[in-house]
């Protein structure tokens, strides 16, 4: 597809007023996004990938059985006997044929209750006595998931078995929660005062999940079945994540022809739904303006206009950023508007720096905005469970 968008770095320009600094600005603005050579210095060092794999993290198998003998994989967050508390909270999920969503949720939740450490707490008679890996204080909540005295006794809370078997119970019971996002899943549950504690340890509860039980946090339930690496549109994957549109990835990320292209292109058709790739809040909802500050994104673009039309930044668990460029009309989300996996957020249109109707599609980390922040969308989505251009979406396409 004849696609040649500009990838804009840097949108989040303050507003202009001063002609002088509206020259200054678009001559950087320039530069950034479709400039030649003379700014190459700006990319030194960015080209790799920030993450370290854990290397069962990498693939996705059709069985997702966790081993819970032996040693337990190394990872810089958690040592052993937290990640064999996360083995156990997986092995009940799957006995109780909770999917893989569910386990994620659940490691999220431990994460934040306790550290995913079996807890005794100082206040509770005889709970000292019982093996534990810490002691607590927060009420008469024990074990894994910081439970209160009407979960259980303090035996059986502080049993990491019983203390999942009984998350997960109410967590079947909640209304929906498949599609819920972490925080309001994990809440219903749990009832915390601080709710929003728990969408932090989305992107790490999810590969644990992935490491202990063979990148299970990358598939979508289809049925009764779990799918690797296809979530897309309105599936999500366990990770929470989902490929904005279907269609495969044609200009890519940073390429030996494009070096300052900080993301890829999806040919789609004029008016594709574009989805929220996970749950969020929207940074920015806007037209941007073209290589000559005009803000004119409800007409088509063309290769050197500059600008990535009507766009928006979304900022997600992990401190990810995705962004969406070029579409067709005013966005259909507002800055500071929480958004679920999968909501609709815009239409695939051509406004801005773009030859024919695509979705320019971007992954920043670190909740850096900027060109310095920005990875391969490639390797990431398909890490998340939603590889970009997978089968189902190739089949959703026609
Ligand atoms: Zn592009």
């Amino acid at each position: 597809m004849n696609t040649e968008p500009s990838g804009v770095e840097q949108p989040p320009r303050p507003r202009l007023r001063i002609g002088a600094l509206v020259t200054a600005l678009t001559a950087t603005f320039t530069l950034l996004c479709c400039g030649g050579g003379s700014a190459a210095f700006f990319l030194t060092n960015l080209g790799g990938e920030p993450e370290t794999l854990v290397s069962n993290e990498i693939t996705c198998q059709q069985d997702h059985k966790v081993n819970m003998t032996g040693d337990m994989p190394r990872m810089p967050q958690y040592g052993d006997s937290q990640l064999r508390n996360a083995a156990i909270i997986i092995k009940v999920g799957q006995e109780m044929k909770v999917s893989p969503r569910g386990w994620v949720i659940a490691i999220a939740t431990a994460m934040q209750e306790s550290g995913l450490r079996n807890l005794a707490n100082s206040t509770v008679v005889g709970s000292r006595d019982i093996p534990n890996e810490g002691v607590g204080r927060d009420h008469d909540s024990v074990g894994l998931f910081q439970q209160r005295a009407g979960w259980g006794s303090v035996a059986q809370r502080m049993t990491p078995e019983y203390a999942a078997r009984k998350f997960y119970e109410k967590l079947v019971k909640v209304d929906n929660w498949q599609q819920l996002s972490l925080t309001r899943a994990a809440q219903k549950v749990q009832i915390s005062a601080y709710p929003d504690a728990y969408a932090k340890h989305e992107e790490i509860a999810s590969r644990i999940v992935n490491v202990l039980a063979g990148g299970a946090a990358r598939t979508v339930q289809i049925g009764n079945r779990s799918i690797c690496d296809q979530a897309s549109a309105e599936t999500v994957a366990a990770s929470g994540w989902t490929a904005p549109i279907p269609g495969g990835v044609g200009s890519g990320f940073r390429t030996a022809s494009r070096p300052r292209h900080n993301g890829v292109d999806i040919a789609a058709r004029r008016g594709t739904p574009i989805h929220a790739a996970a749950t969020g809040r929207v940074l920015v909802a806007r037209c941007d303006p073209d290589r000559n500050g005009r803000r004119d994104c409800d007409v088509d673009g063309s290769p050197g206009k500059g600008g990535c039309g009507w766009f928006v930044d979304i900022l997600h668990a992990g401190r990810y950023i995705t962004r969406y460029c070029h579409m067709v009309a005013k966005p259909l989300v507002v800055p500071g508007q929480e958004v679920k996996a999968g909501e609709l957020i815009g239409r695939v249109g051509s406004s801005g720096n773009s030859s024919g109707p695509h979705l320019h599609f971007e992954v920043h980390r670190d909740g850096d905005r900027s060109s310095l922040g920005a990875i391969d969308p490639v390797p990431f989505m398909r890490q998340k469970g939603a590889a970009l251009g997978s089968s189902s979406a190739r089949i959703a396409r026609r």
